[in-house]
């Protein structure tokens, strides 16, 4: 039987709540004999910095680094919100992305049929729509040299943001994205602006060769990211794997959230470039919202982004993709019998708690597995 090292990091807030029923999920795969998950959790964020003095300890990055995955719930709130800059709670998460070297971020946009109705689109545009969005995570506008303010001779100021990629930087994005391609529906949409920047038509022909060179059989068409901002609201489901740099990712990735309702439903994976010897790739799971201080402690979070985490970690880390299909079906049926945390509840309907909710998954994930 398959074994893994899996390492949690609930962190603050809600992070505590919703990975409480994450490990819930863990254990039944593990009394079943899916797999064996060596299970390890440590504290990040605030809790760690309360704990430590820092965010995140030696220790647990040196745990994190020899786990096949990492879990991670959300960090931050008010309690640290004057704590030293490179202590708050965010540098953890950074550090953690920086010493992995997380390069490609996964975000899907998912709506389900019960839910369709909580998207600000029309139904008929977001019914069953299931898109990933690939983001360069490393590279781009956000760490370009000259980065800077500068006063001018006559006061005005100049500020400078420097976008840069090199070919090996938009190889391996292009890679993930059409290797991803290929576990779905077999087509990537490559956005850019090469109208207007040098950075878009290197990332154009970048993209272009890749396909041509090692994934004819995907098919692969390019988009200009204004455009594709339109097309996303317009007509979603034409998209099934989007690939696009660091700025761009971070836009559009929240518009195509935004598409299935709730901040609740959101997970997301963060990949490193694979280890050539063993196949593996550095992998961190999180759902996409924060530590929601004004709900923490209630027992109201929604478990579901975070539980959805699981599923891709269960899917891209370590090859489970029965279990995780399993796991999305289970998601799917309690959403479908009406199971609704107060988040994605209609106005006066009837809302489950966190531990409610994560136990009528972990029910129908049973039968699921049958
Ligand atoms: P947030 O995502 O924590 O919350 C935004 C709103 O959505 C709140 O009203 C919250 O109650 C609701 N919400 C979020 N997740 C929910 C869930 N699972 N179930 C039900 N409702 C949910 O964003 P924020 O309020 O802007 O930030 C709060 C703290 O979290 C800040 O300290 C921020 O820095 C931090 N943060 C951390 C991460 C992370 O750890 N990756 C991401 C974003 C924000």
């Amino acid at each position: 039987m398959a074994s893994f090292n899996l390492l949690l990091l609930p962190g603050d807030g809600i992070g505590v709540e919703v990975m409480g029923e994450v490990q819930k999920l863990v254990s039944f795969l593990d009394r079943q004999g899916v797999a064996k998950f060596a299970v390890e959790k440590d504290l990040v964020g605030g809790a760690a910095y309360d704990a430590h003095g820092v965010a995140i300890t030696d220790a647990a990055m040196k745990t994190a680094l020899a786990s096949d995955a990492v879990l991670f719930g959300a960090v931050g709130g008010p309690k640290w919100d004057k704590v030293p800059y490179q202590h708050r709670p965010e540098a953890g998460l950074l550090r953690l992305r920086k010493d992995l070297g997380l390069f490609a971020n996964l975000r899907p946009a998912i709506c389900y049929p019960a839910l369709a109705d909580a998207s600000s689109l029309k139904r008929e545009i977001v019914e069953g729509l299931d898109i990933v969005i690939v983001r360069e995570l490393t590279g781009g506008v956000y760490f370009g040299e000259p980065k800077e303010i500068v006063t001018l001779e006559n006061g005005d100021k100049r500020a400078v943001d420097t976008q840069i990629y090199t070919t090996p930087e938009i190889e391996r994005i292009a890679r993930v994205a059409f290797e991803l391609a290929r576990k779905r529906g077999n087509k990537v949409a490559s956005a850019e602006k090469r109208n207007v920047m040098r950075s878009g038509v290197l990332w154009n022909e970048v993209v272009t060769r890749v396909h041509k060179d090692e994934y004819p059989d995907v098919k692969l068409e390019h988009v200009l990211a204004d455009n594709c901002a339109m097309q996303l609201v317009r007509n979603p489901k034409q998209y099934d794997v989007l690939v696009m740099d660091n700025l761009f990712g971070d836009v559009l990735s929240d518009i195509a959230a935004m598409l299935t309702g709730s901040l609740g439903m959101l997970p997301s994976a963060s990949l490193g470039a694979e280890d050539k010897a063993t196949g593996k790739r550095k992998a961190l799971y999180e759902p996409v919202h924060g530590s929601a201080p004004d709900i923490a402690g209630k027992g109201l979070a929604n478990p579901l982004a975070m539980i959805g985490s699981l599923g891709m970690a269960l899917r891209y880390s370590f090859g489970l993709g029965d279990a995780a299909d399993a796991l999305d079906k289970a998601i799917a049926a309690v959403l479908a019998s009406g199971g609704r945390t107060k988040d994605i509840a209609a106005t006066g309907q009837n809302a489950l708690g966190t531990i409610e909710m994560g136990d009528a998954v972990l029910k129908e994930f049973q039968k699921a597995l049958g």
